[in-house]
């Protein structure tokens, strides 16, 4: 059954490559495709069942982590209800609209589908090629990558072999930590992204009733480039003896109203990602303003990465 939906899509997608002329900007979003069952992709995963009212198929390579994933939801629906935020019957179907698999070719049938696997560049490049070849011709193909150059992702939909032309339908809808939690959300297009893919997420994203704010295709796009260099430089106030942990938390936390300071707002993104980020700034600007933190780069040699691994710059 699968192999066959397969076949027609290659058919389709042929088809459209030769011409260039299919329309898609009448397609409503009734499926979305969620691959990575990890604290981003459940997220976005439960918001769009419960606010866009979409049904979701969930992909991961790892049954614990879909399992984790769904326990989860669970927790975060009845903590809901328990709020009276909704009732028993919303939960009830928002959590029947997701279901789960460890096979990319469930997402054959999907509409829109978002990536948020971790953050290595090979990783997601294959994901996408496989997308290309798998996901019907009007499927927007949107990453969650926190840093890696949408164009990059979408040249890799194109490479061998030739005809699965998708590069015009990547995009990123950059979601933000916590999902159900965080309004915001930034678009990227890549240089290959079109119009109509650029308006398709665009909508989507209201449609899950979050804020969006468009960026181009440059390091760090908009929300890192400005929140990176300054979780990076109360790392550097810490350790080169500036203030203390707890002094730089509170003038920032209780200075400019934010709910946590830098420091463990760092921890609950992941120092891995920080510093996977901060790398990207510095490599692909090579400005040396966006230079990693010594400090930072040591924590995650020692595998403290934050309140995932239960240590950082603070104790979980
Ligand atoms: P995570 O480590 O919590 O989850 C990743 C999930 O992907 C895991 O469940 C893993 O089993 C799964 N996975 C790994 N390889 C896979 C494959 N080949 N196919 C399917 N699933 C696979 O990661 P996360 O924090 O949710 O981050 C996901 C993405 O979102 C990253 O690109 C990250 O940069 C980005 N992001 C993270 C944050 C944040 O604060 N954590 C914020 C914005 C964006």
């Amino acid at each position: 059954m699968a192999l066959s939906l397969v076949a027609r899509h290659q058919v389709q997608r042929l088809v459209a490559s030769q011409a260039r002329c299919y329309s898609s900007s009448m397609i409503p979003v009734k499926r979305l495709g969620v691959i990575g069952a990890g604290q981003m992709g459940l997220g976005i995963a439960l918001v769009a069942a419960q606010k866009a009212q979409v049904d979701v198929t969930i992909v991961d390579t790892s049954e614990a982590s879909l399992s984790k994933g769904l326990a989860f939801a669970d927790k975060l629906l009845a903590k809901d209800v328990a709020k009276e935020r909704i009732t028993q019957d919303e939960a009830d179907t928002a959590r029947s609209r997701l279901s789960v698999g460890t096979s990319m070719e469930k997402l054959t049938e999907v509409d829109f589908v978002i990536e948020a696997v971790p953050e290595i560049p090979e990783l997601k490049f294959s994901i996408f090629k496989e997308l290309a070849r798998i996901c019907q011709p009007h499927a927007v193909l949107a990453t969650n990558t926190s840093s890696i150059s949408i164009t990059k992702i979408a040249a890799a939909t194109t490479k061998n072999p030739k005809e699965f032309w998708a590069d015009d339908r990547v995009v990123s809808t950059h979601f933000m930590n916590p999902v159900p939690v965080q309004k915001g959300v930034e678009i990227i297009s890549g240089l290959q992204t079109s119009q109509e893919t650029l308006d398709r997420a665009i909508a989507f994203c209201k449609a899950m009733g979050k804020v969006a704010s468009v960026s181009t295709d440059a390091p760090g796009f908009l929300a890192n480039r400005i929140l990176m260099p300054y979780i990076n430089e109360a790392i550097i106030c810490l350790e080169t003896g500036v203030g203390d942990r707890d002094s730089i938390d509170s003038i920032m936390k209780n200075g400019t109203n934010v709910p946590m300071g830098p420091l463990q707002l760092a921890d609950f993104i992941g120092l891995d990602t920080c510093l996977a980020i901060m790398k990207v700034l510095h490599n692909e600007t090579g400005d040396s303003k966006y230079r990693p933190s010594i400090l930072l780069g040591k924590m995650v040699d020692a595998g403290w990465l934050g309140k995932k691994t239960g240590k950082g710059f603070y104790d979980y």
